[in-house]
Order: structure tokens, then C-alpha cells, then sequence
């Protein structure tokens, strides 16, 4: 049986309100509390005192009419219709009309009134005001979200977005902590934000590793509108995150999945959660609590959903300026690093041209060895440049096998040692044997060759080189040191940037394309490259690696 309803009989006849209410005690469906008024100033002052569900109200009072009493009553109070039935005598159809017109739900006659008849009426208006009441209840509740969405919708941060989305939640449900919690690759995740009243910890920052959530790994793709991840409140959880919430002093909780959109390319993803905490008492979420709370996880994925293609948009725009830097500097580096070995190309074709029989046969062979060799230079800078930009924009370059690497560089170093010539001493010291390297064969030949081709080029007195090859349990480390002209101390912070040339190279040719290829190449290898230098004294570079990167 429902709760009792209210009920207030205003009618200055006895024997008229012991009818109705002998009526209305039988009704199998209700039950009422009912209060009754012979005049309508005591019915408007026990309705101010306390507003019933349902009032039966007769047309003709001592005091004042039925009309009059309505109008009273819509002063009075903020419902419409306002929850009267009129009772009117036989032949006022007119007055019942009017009655209607100012507020009332119903009439009834007072000649044909029965048991059914009041009982029904009543029921229909308790109906009414219900169906008022729920009504009345969403659009306030729509209200809340659509203010709420604005404010969380007026940044594009995303950290900014999560700070405001957790302040209005927690404020809107009024519990004592709302986080959200982002999901990582492996479903770990992070508590990314949070609004906590004072007096609690805070948990922002947390990780969680081991979580009931894990368990949904797998099945967190929505099919169509369904989700796979229910909202929980209050759930049995695994005894870790259990003992988490008892760390946080959380009585009660409501978890709600945070799901970005489905895109053409991609279904649905579950981004993270939205969470509720109770931590002063215990509660039991109410169904509108939740489906308030889910409402407003709708429109936070939807906030995460803009700022995060906002991100990319920005990202996007962010390479498409590197390019076009990068294709302005190489527009640069042509004209100036083609012009030279062009230049040298046409003075040397123009003399076999119109000198090529006055011209000893050494010396043509001279002039075609010329022509070769700059042609070459012209065709390993583009290669560089092809690369470096491979590199940066693409890195799926990465092909990571296991390699012995104390037979790679025995092979590489005796290259070296044959285009090194006499003029340098090329020494390989070994420390120790890595095991178990996983790394990809023609970047590490990149990374080496370019090295030592400078160690050679820029000590071009000649001197000793040398490569020395380390490892710990976790890293492989190499360096290669000369003896040549260092690189100023200045230049050095951006002397791995692409173009970038030390100013005391003088006339030694280079593209300043070496070194930002090395750096790309270490850096695939999740590895990183660093340099010690002193001017006129020798350059050595270190390259860390990790020994599995690839695997
Ligand atoms: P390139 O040698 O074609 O100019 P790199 O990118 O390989 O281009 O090197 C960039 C600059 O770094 C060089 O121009 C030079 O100024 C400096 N550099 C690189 N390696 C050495 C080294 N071993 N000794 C001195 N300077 C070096």
C-alpha cells in the first residue's frame, strides 16, 4: 500500500463530509489522512498550514463561494491546476466551468456523488499531480545539466574541463567527493580530477593498478547505444579496491562510465570514470541521483571529446609548421650547399667540353673524378635530407631483431678503418658483452656511421678515434671520441637541430643533417645521445640505449 494522501474536506455540512469520508476510507487503492473544514478560512488556513494532495471543496460556504476560495488558494500556492475538486448542486454546470477556468482539476455533482464516482475523481487527481510533480522534477533536472554542460563546456583544456566538470557534480549532487579517473592502455589508470570537501583526503594523482575495473578489459566497446560497463553504485568490489575505499574513509560510492563517441573510423571507447564518494555517512543513491549522474557524464565525454580533437587539431597544425620550416631550410640548404659542388660540376664539364683534346688524359680523368665526387656529395645530401624527414614524420621506420652487437661493430669498424685511410687511428675498446640486445640493424648503422664520419671529418689533422662499447643489466652504452676540433660551448644545446652547423667549421663540408638523423635514430630506440666537448681538443658522444627497447 502506497503512503497515506492527504486529504481536506471544506464543506459546512456534517453529514455531507462524513459521506466522503466513509467514501474514501473504503477505497481499496488509497489511504488517506484526512482533515476536514466547515468554513473557508479555517479550509485556507489548514491548507497554508499544511498543503494537502487532494481538497474537496463545496461551491456554497457561509464564508465565501467555491470561486472566490479558488482564487485565495492560487495566491496561496505555486501548483497548477491547483489539486480542488469542486462539488457543485445540481443544474451549476456553468459555475463548474468557471471553476475549471480558475484552477480546478474537477467537479463533481453533488446530487450524483457515490462511492465510485469520488473515489475515481480523487485517484485521477493524485494522478495528475504526480505526473505534475515528475514533470516538474525532470525539467529542473534538465536545467541543472544544461548549466552544468555550459560551464564545463566553456574551456577547451582539457585540465580544465575535468576541474570544472568535478566542482559542478559535487556541488549539484552534494556528496563529499567527485573524481575522475582516466583509463591507460592496460586499464591502470589515474585519478586525473578532483573536487573534495574539506576534511578529506584528497586522492588526486592516485594510480590504480589492480581494480575491479580490470575485469572489464576486453568487453569495453559499445555495441550500438549498449555498454558493456555498467554504472555501480554501491557494487561489490575486488578486496583491493575495497581497501582503497577504506583508506579514503568512502561509505558510499557511484561509479559511471566516462565513453567518447564512436567516430567512422573507430567504436565507441571508454575513456575513463566519473565518481561519486560519500565518505560522511552512508547513502543510498537515489535512482534520479543516478541517472542525474549519468547524464552528466554524458556531457563531460563530450567536453573530453572536443578539447581532445581540439589537441589533435593542434598537433596537426604544429607539424604541418615544423614542415613547413623544414621545407623552407631546405630550400636554404640546396641553394647554398648545391651551388658549390654545382658550381665545381660546370667549371670542370664546361673545360672537358671545350678543352677535351688539347687535355692530357690525367687531367680529363681528374675533371671526371671531380665531376663524380661532387655529383656524389649533391646525391648523399638528399639522401640525408630524404631521411631526416622519413625520420621525423614517420615511426614505423623502427624494425627492432636481436643483434650481437660486439659482431656488428667489428664489421662496421673495419668500414671505417678502410675510409679512414692512414691519416686516423680507429680503436676499439670493448668493456663488456651485451646479451639480449633487441635494436633495429640499419638505424644503429646510421647512428654509428655518422658518428664516426664526423669524429674523422672534423679532426682533419688526423689523431686517434675511439669507439668504446659498455652495458649494464638494463642498458647498452658507446661512445665515440676524437681528438678534433670540439664544438664551441654555445652552439652545443642546438647543434642536434636539423641544419645546425658549429661556427667553426670553416671550409669542411656538411649538410648539418648528421647529427638530428643520429638523434631521431637513438631516440626510435627509445635511447637518448649526449656530448662532451672541449674547443680544439676533441668531441666525444655517448648513446644510451635500453637493451630490449624493440621487444
Ligand atoms: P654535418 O657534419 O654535415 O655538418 P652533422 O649534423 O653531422 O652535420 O653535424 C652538425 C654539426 O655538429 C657539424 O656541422 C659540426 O659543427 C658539429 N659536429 C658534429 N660532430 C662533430 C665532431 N665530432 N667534432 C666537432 N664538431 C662536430
Amino acid at each position: 500500500m502506497p503512503h497515506p494522501q492527504s486529504l481536506l474536506i471544506v464543506d459546512d455540512c456534517r453529514e455531507d463530509r462524513k459521506i466522503y469520508r466513509r467514501y474514501l476510507t473504503k477505497d481499496p487503492r488509497h489511504s488517506y489522512t484526512i482533515a476536514e473544514a466547515q468554513s473557508a478560512e479555517l479550509g485556507l488556513e489548514l491548507y497554508q498550514h499544511s498543503p494537502s494532495d487532494v481538497v474537496l471543496l463545496d461551491f456554497c460556504l457561509p464564508d465565501m463561494s467555491g470561486l472566490e476560495f479558488l482564487d485565495r488558494l492560487a495566491e496561496q500556492s505555486q501548483q497548477r491546476p491547483l489539486p480542488v475538486i469542486m462539488l457543485t448542486g445540481q443544474g451549476d454546470e456553468a459555475i463548474a466551468v468557471q471553476a475549471i477556468k480558475r484552477g480546478a482539476q474537477d467537479y463533481l455533482v453533488k446530487g450524483n456523488l457515490n462511492r465510485d464516482s469520488l473515489q475515481l475523481a480523487v485517484r485521477s487527481v493524485l494522478r495528475q499531480s504526480t505526473l505534475h510533480h515528475q514533470l516538474n522534477q525532470t525539467l529542473e533536472r534538465q536545467r541543472l545539466i544544461a548549466m552544468t554542460a555550459l560551464q564545463i563546456r566553456r574551456s577547451l583544456e582539457l585540465e580544465e574541463i575535468l576541474r570544472t566538470a568535478t566542482l559542478q557534480v559535487q556541488n549539484l549532487v552534494g556528496c563529499d567527493r567527485v573524481l575522475v579517473y582516466q583509463f591507460a592502455e592496460d586499464y591502470s589508470g589515474t585519478v586525473v580530477a578532483e573536487s573534495v570537501a574539506s576534511g578529506w583526503t584528497s586522492t588526486l594523482g592516485l594510480t590504480i593498478q589492480d581494480t575491479y575495473f580490470q575485469q572489464y578489459q576486453g568487453r569495453v566497446y559499445c555495441e550500438g547505444d549498449e555498454c558493456t560497463i555498467p554504472s555501480v553504485a554501491n557494487a561489490s568490489l575486488s578486496p583491493c579496491y575495497r581497501n582503497l575505499l577504506k583508506q579514503f574513509e568512502v561509505q558510499a560510492h557511484l561509479v559511471v562510465p566516462l565513453l567518447l563517441n564512436a567516430t567512422e573510423q573507430e567504436p565507441s571507447k571508454l575513456w575513463g570514470l566519473l565518481i561519486a564518494h560519500q565518505c560522511s555517512c552512508d547513502r543510498e543513491w537515489q535512482p534520479d541521483e543516478i541517472d542525474l549522474f549519468r547524464q552528466l557524464s554524458v556531457q563531460l565525454a563530450i567536453a573530453i571529446q572536443q578539447a581532445e580533437l581540439l589537441a589533435q587539431t593542434k598537433l596537426a597544425l604544429e607539424k604541418q609548421k615544423e614542415l613547413n620550416v623544414f621545407k623552407s631550410q631546405i630550400i636554404a640548404t640546396v641553394s647554398h650547399e648545391y651551388r658549390t659542388p654545382l658550381t665545381s660540376i660546370l667549371a670542370a664539364a664546361s673545360t672537358l667540353k671545350h678543352y677535351h683534346d688539347r687535355l692530357e688524359a690525367p687531367k680529363r680523368d681528374r675533371f671526371l673524378q671531380l665531376i663524380e665526387q661532387k655529383a656524389r656529395q649533391m646525391s648523399s645530401l638528399v639522401d640525408d635530407m630524404l631521411l631526416v624527414q622519413e625520420l621525423e614524420l614517420d615511426r614505423s621506420q623502427f624494425k627492432p631483431i636481436p643483434i650481437d652487437l660486439l659482431q656488428f661493430f667489428a664489421d662496421l669498424l673495419e668500414e671505417q678503418q678502410a675510409i679512414a685511410g692512414e691519416t686516423h687511428q680507429i680503436i676499439y675498446r670493448i668493456s663488456s658483452n651485451p646479451k639480449g640486445f633487441w635494436g633495429d640493424r640499419g638505424l644503429l648503422r646510421q647512428i654509428f656511421n655518422n658518428l664516426m664520419s664526423n669524429a674523422v671529418k672534423y679532426s682533419p689533422h688526423g689523431g686517434k678515434i675511439e669507439f668504446q662499447l659498455m652495458s649494464s643489466d638494463l642498458q647498452v652504452y658507446f661512445s665515440v671520441k676524437d681528438q678534433g676540433i670540439g664544438i664551441p660551448l654555445e652552439e652545443r644545446s642546438h647543434i642536434f637541430q636539423s641544419f645546425s652547423r658549429a661556427s667553426n667549421v670553416e671550409t669542411l663540408p656538411g649538410s648539418g643533417l648528421g647529427l638530428a638523423i643520429t638523434k631521431a635514430c637513438v631516440e626510435l630506440h627509445s635511447g637518448s645521445i649526449t656530448l662532451e666537448s672541449q674547443e680544439g681538443q676533441g668531441t666525444t658522444f655517448i648513446v644510451t640505449l635500453p637493451l630490449t627497447s624493440g621487444r
